[in-house]
This record gives C-alpha cells, structure tokens and sequence, in this order.
C-alpha cells in the first residue's frame, strides 16, 4: 500500500511537527499560561522541555481536562468520557507550576494576573488560550437553561458530552435527532459533521429507524464532499444536511416542545435537539481588551503576541487565525511557536521564523478516517496557507473499492495516532 505525501505530512506525529527554531540560549523569566487545554497545556510543556531557564506557570480552573476531540465517539458508543479525560499531575512533575484556579482580571500594566482567591500572580510574559464561550441568546431562546432540554456538548467543562450522550441512548427507535449548526467561525469546523456521522453510526446500528436532520446556518463545510460520499455510502436514508439557502438557518428554539425553528418559520421537532450555538472568544480574554468588535482576539500572525495588548500571547481558538482553522492541532502549533518567541523576546533576540502546522482528522465510521491537512506562514495582516502544501483525503469515487477502505481505515488509524501522541505531548 502506498502513503501519499499529503497522507505522511497528516501522519507526522505532533512532536515532530513544530515550527523551527532557533533553540539558543534563552533568556530567564516568569512565563505565565491561563488554560491547561489544547494550547496552553502544550505551551507549558513545550516551554518546560526546550527552556528550562523559563519559570512557567499553569493556571486552569479545572483539576481534570476533557477533550473536545474524541468526544464525538463517545455518541457512538467507542469511547467512554474518562478515557478522553486528563490531569495535570505530570506536568506538575516535570516541574510546571500547576495552579487550580479562575483567574478573573489581567493587569498588562502590572504584569499581574488575579486569581479568584484574591492571589496576584506577577509574570514577565503572559499566554493566555482560554478557549471559548458560547454566544448565549444569539439563538433566540437558547440560553443556559434551554441547554439542558437541548445540549450542545461543545465545552466539556461546561457540559459533559455524557448529557446528548444519554438523550441519545433514551431516544425511541424511530424518532428524530435535530442538529443546529453556526455559521464561521466556530470551534472545530469538521466537529459538527463528524458528530453527525457518530450519531448516524449509532442510530444505525442501535435504533435504524431513526433519522438525523442537520440544520446548517450555512452552506459549505469543511471535508464536505467527503462527509457526504460517507453518509451516502454508510448511512442511506438516515442523514439529511440542510445548508442555508435550503432554510437550514435556526433562529430560535423552542425547548418547552423540543423544537427549533428556521429563518422562514419552519418548526422541526427533535426527540434529541442538539444546539451548537454561534461562539466567541473566552470571557477572561474579552475582559483583559484582548477581543476586538467580533468577539475573538486578533494576534500579529509572525508571533501570536496580541496585536491589541503589548505582552500577552493568546493562542487557540480564542484568535483570529484564519485561515487555519480553530482546532487543537491548531492550538499547539501556535503554542510552540509562541514560547519560542518569548523565549526570544526574554534573551533580548528577534522572533524565530515561523512555520504553522494543521491537521483535522474525522471519524466518519468503522475503520473510516478523512482528514485535511494545512500549513501557513504568516502573512503581512494575517496567516496565510503556503500553496500545494497540504490538503484534503481524496474522493471515493477516484479509488477503487479495495483501495479505499484501506485509505479510510489508514486515516482512522492516523487520527488514533494523532490523539494519542497530542494528548501524551500534552498531559503524559
Ligand atoms: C466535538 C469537537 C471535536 C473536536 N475534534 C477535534 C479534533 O479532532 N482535532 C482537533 O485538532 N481539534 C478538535 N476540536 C477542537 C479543539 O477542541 C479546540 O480547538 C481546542 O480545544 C482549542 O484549544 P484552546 O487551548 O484554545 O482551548 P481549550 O482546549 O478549550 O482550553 C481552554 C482552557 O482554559 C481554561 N480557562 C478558561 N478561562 C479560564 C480562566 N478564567 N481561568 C482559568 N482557566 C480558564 C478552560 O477551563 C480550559 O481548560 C474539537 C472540538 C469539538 C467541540
């Protein structure tokens, strides 16, 4: 069997693939890191392994991390929620300073950050990857309450995926699983239309008469020839995408009878509604003036250093780095070229050159993986994706039958690889 160049780049494992830097002596300082997740625990443990005269700081409201990856086979019954669930004993032993707290205000002036217990905590470098919050109301009707009739499972800390999970399990063979899907961006642009393909796997399997209606604000996602080949081929008649110019736009919900209705007024009743709300960035990141009018935090592409607050990086989703997309492999590449340029920064050099990595891998079904596959360098205002450098598993239909199951089943195979390098990079 034969890899393709773009296959063995989407393979290359996490800790091989990270910019390049110049690893000279780096200067010593307090590096301060809120949010243990996808790249804030990378940040620390980049930092910790490749400049130890760094003194880092962790600080994470939760005692435990749940990804958001691999969450969706848990839908399918693949996965369970403590096998996707982490801590931080680790990194504290390899000597990370792990704090468990929320920190609610930053002083960039001060170079200080405040804990919820009235701590300050001083730094000399400050990286911030708080990840998101979801954009309650933009939804009419759909706010903190409402999802708990119809979850998003879109933050773990905010909602355990163990909640769709069992309104899942409880729905009749028969009835009907509703998805609400926001326009970009948005956290994770596959995670949507993987989540379907696990609900679809399930439902299949578990309660075939089911259907799934996808209600789409709009009307192109990402793999979306290839997620469509696979519920064709995999999931007749179980499926169907409405995208926005087919009245798939929810406008409000309505929890008290299960359903949500569309921009031209149209009411689609769910057993199961699950609602992925418009996002934006965290709310310690909007508070410290790091978000502009948008809602997420425009970064100066060569380094993630904040281009609206001198001395704090801000890493992950909660940036403006389009075109890569919001996605943990994302997270962690931004991590590491950012300690590099702290590292710099503190030494008194110039920021190393940067390089940023991508790949987003999908469940589709048994033993069936796709992927896209991005690099980017920075450009004069913004990252800009380095041309024939990555991009997307190839089509059913330019394979044959046999060829293609092993492409599939290799990807799956990658994208197992790919989590569990990530998260040991991150937490092992
Ligand atoms: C269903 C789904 C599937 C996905 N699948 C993939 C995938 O296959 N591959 C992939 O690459 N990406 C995937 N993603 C996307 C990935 O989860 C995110 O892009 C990634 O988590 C972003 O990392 P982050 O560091 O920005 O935020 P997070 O990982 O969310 O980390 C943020 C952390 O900050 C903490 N925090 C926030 N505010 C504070 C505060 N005030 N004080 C202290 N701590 C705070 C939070 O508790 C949290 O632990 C998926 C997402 C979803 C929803």
């Amino acid at each position: 069997m034969t890899i393709s160049r773009r296959a063995l780049l989407a393979a290359v494992p996490v800790a091989l693939a990270t910019p390049r830097l110049a690893f000279a002596q780096a200067g010593a300082g307090r590096v301060v890191i809120i949010g243990g997740g996808f790249g804030g625990a990378s940040a620390a443990r980049f930092a910790r392994d490749r400049f130890p005269a760094l003194d880092i700081t962790l600080i994470e409201r939760s005692q435990t991390f749940t990804t958001c990856p691999y969450g969706n086979l848990v839908l399918a019954g693949r996965r369970t929620v403590e096998s996707i669930t982490f801590g931080y004993d680790r990194l504290a032993a390899r000597g990370v300073r792990v704090v468990h707290q929320s920190v609610t205000a930053v002083d960039p002036a001060g170079r200080r950050v405040r804990l919820a217990d009235g701590t300050d905590v001083p730094y000399d470098r400050l990286v911030m990857s708080p990840g998101i919050d979801l954009r309650w109301g933009a939804i009419e009707g759909y706010d903190e309450a409402a999802s708990a009739r119809m979850p998003h499972g879109w933050i773990p800390s905010l909602q355990p995926i163990t909640l769709l999970a069992r309104q899942l399990q409880e729905m009749p063979d028969g009835g009907t699983f509703v998805m609400a899907i926001p326009d970009n961006p948005f956290r994770c642009p596959p995670g949507p239309y993987e989540r379907i393909s696990m609900v679809a796997e399930y439902l299949k399997q578990a309660k075939p008469r089911s259907k799934l209606i996808a209600l789409d604000a709009k009307n192109g996602f990402s793999k979306q020839p290839l997620f469509q080949d696979a519920w064709e081929e995999l999931y007749p008649g179980i499926v169907e995408w409405r995208g926005a110019s087919s009245d798939g736009r929810v406008m409000r919900v309505h929890p008290a009878t299960m359903e949500v209705e569309t921009e031209f007024g149209e009411k689609v009743k769910g057993a199961v509604v699950n609602v992925i709300p418009p996002q934006m960035a965290a709310r310690i990141a909007r508070d410290a003036g790091l978000a502009n009018q948008s809602g997420w935090c425009p970064v100066k592409p060569a380094t993630f250093e904040s281009a609206q607050v001198e001395g704090i990086w801000v890493l992950g989703d909660a940036t403006i780095a389009a075109p890569m997309p919001k996605s943990g492999f994302a997270a962690s590449s931004h991590a590491k070229h950012a300690i590099a340029c702290i590292a710099a920064s503190l030494a008194g050099r110039a920021p190393p050159a940067a390089t940023f990595f991508n790949t987003c891998y999908s469940h589709v079904g048994p033993d069936y993986g796709i992927s896209i596959v991005g690099v980017y360098r920075p450009g004069p205002t913004s990252l800009v994706e380095v041309e024939g450098s990555g991009g997307i598993s190839p089509r059913n239909a330019t394979m044959s039958p046999q060829r293609r199951r092993e492409h599939r089943h290799l990807e799956a195979l990658y994208a197992d690889g790919w989590y569990e390098s990530i998260t040991n990079e991150m937490f092992g």
